[in-house]
């Protein structure tokens, strides 16, 4: 017998046609997708295990060796966003009592030392007011003073536009018995970052800002320091799905023969294999001057029109995220934000805490990091000022 009724009837919403209308994203991240990796997307899905399928992951790696900077054979994309990346550093490399020290100077040292904490870790902040960088010097007292066994820096704090100097830190790190693990999310492709040479241990980034692909992988690799501490592990690690034992089994790291663990999205790969060949013809350093440049011409606009960036040293300046100090007397900056997107399609950063009501966010970055985007971002954004009633000078 069918049954005929059913509890919950297919909704009229999504019967109708898919409407899709395009937004140009100056936000934070995600950028636009270059167009070339939204057609990699639209191709037939693979088998887990499917030839096509094992030559692509192989490809992916190889990529990602370049873009990080590293031979680590331990290198993969995690299978979900940004913070998945973070997920899968903190909860391999600490168990219950290790000492996590995490830099925080916006919002992301916050959440990794929270991450810490429900590993078990016993985390130590050291604090910086938002947008004020560390010094190595510095670092290098309170790892003497505190002596963690893992020092997190976000290289991008795209909460205040900084970009934090870690070039030093891995070799500090190794000095003081730390392994140090940095989070590129909005720099990686757009700011130099050398894993070997620079000593780090763990780095992990995300598809969607300058690598100009979807949203959903997390590009990560592990140096031989990263992997012995993994391997000495007296307890699992807490999280089945980014317990890297098992994903270095299912990416083949080591020649070892794949083992089925979870579903990796081949639709995803596809479209970072397409971004990663982009980024290998263009060239890392090519991609550096751009996101500099663009950057760079964006923050010239934003103080020719009157107002202040947050991050007031250039030499600091992320060249992806920017932050802009709302002026005395906006009222409702949030207001800019929605007119530009209602009249022009146009998305904008709000600002994360620390810095809810004091900046708003435009990124350049990926795709979208071109001179024809930052002017379009600039007179958007010009329009939106007017808007609100604050008038440029
Ligand atoms: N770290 C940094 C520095 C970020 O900018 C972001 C995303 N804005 C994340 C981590 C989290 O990444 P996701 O949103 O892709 O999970």
């Amino acid at each position: 017998r069918v049954l005929k009724r059913m509890d919950v009837p297919p909704p009229s919403s999504i019967l109708n046609p898919l409407h899709h209308e395009e937004i140009t994203l100056f936000g934070p991240g995600p950028t636009n997708t270059a167009p070339r990796v939204c057609h990699a997307s639209s191709l037939q899905t693979f088998g887990i295990f499917n030839p096509p399928m094992v030559d692509l992951m192989k490809e992916v790696q190889e990529g990602l060796r370049y873009l990080f900077q590293t031979k680590n054979e331990l290198t993969y994309a995690v299978n979900a966003s940004g913070m998945a990346g973070m997920e899968t550093a903190l909860t391999n490399l600490l168990e219950p009592k290790d000492r996590l020290m995490s830099l925080t100077n916006g919002c992301w040292g916050g959440i990794a030392a929270e991450v810490g904490e429900r590993c078990g870790a016993i985390v130590t902040k050291l604090e910086h007011p938002p947008g004020v960088p560390f010094s190595s010097d510095e670092v290098e007292k309170a790892l003497k003073e505190h002596k963690p066994h893992v020092l997190y820096v976000a290289q991008s704090e795209s909460s205040t536009g900084l970009l934090q100097p870690v070039e030093k830190l891995g070799s500090i790190c190794h000095q003081n018995n730390c392994l140090l693990v940095v989070d590129t999310v909005a720099s990686l492709g757009a700011a130099p970052f050398f894993m070997d040479r620079w000593e780090v241990d763990v780095v992990y980034s995300a598809t969607q800002k300058a690598i100009s692909c979807q949203t959903g992988l997390a590009p990560i690799s592990f140096s031989s320091r990263a992997r012995e501490k993994i391997a000495s592990r007296k307890t699992k690690v807490q999280s089945y799905v980014f317990d890297v034992n098992k994903n270095m089994v299912q990416w083949g790291v080591d020649g070892v023969a794949k083992k089925y663990h979870h579903t990796y999205s081949s639709t995803l790969l596809l479209s970072l294999r397409e971004a990663l060949s982009m980024i290998a013809a263009e060239g890392l350093e090519q991609m550096w001057k751009r996101h500099s440049e663009n950057t760079k011409r964006l923050c010239n606009g934003i103080e020719e029109l009157g107002l202040e960036l947050f991050i007031k040293d250039p030499a600091y300046r992320l060249p992806t995220v920017t932050a802009i100090c709302i002026p005395e007397g906006v009222e409702s900056p949030g207001s800019l934000n929605a007119y530009c997107m209602e009249k022009h399609k146009v998305e904008f950063g709000a600002a994360l805490p620390p810095l809810v009501g004091k900046v708003w966010r435009i990124g350049i970055m990926g795709y979208n990091s071109t001179e024809w985007h930052t002017n379009k971002a600039l007179s958007v954004f010009k329009d939106g000022l007017l808007h609100i009633g604050y008038t440029p000078k």
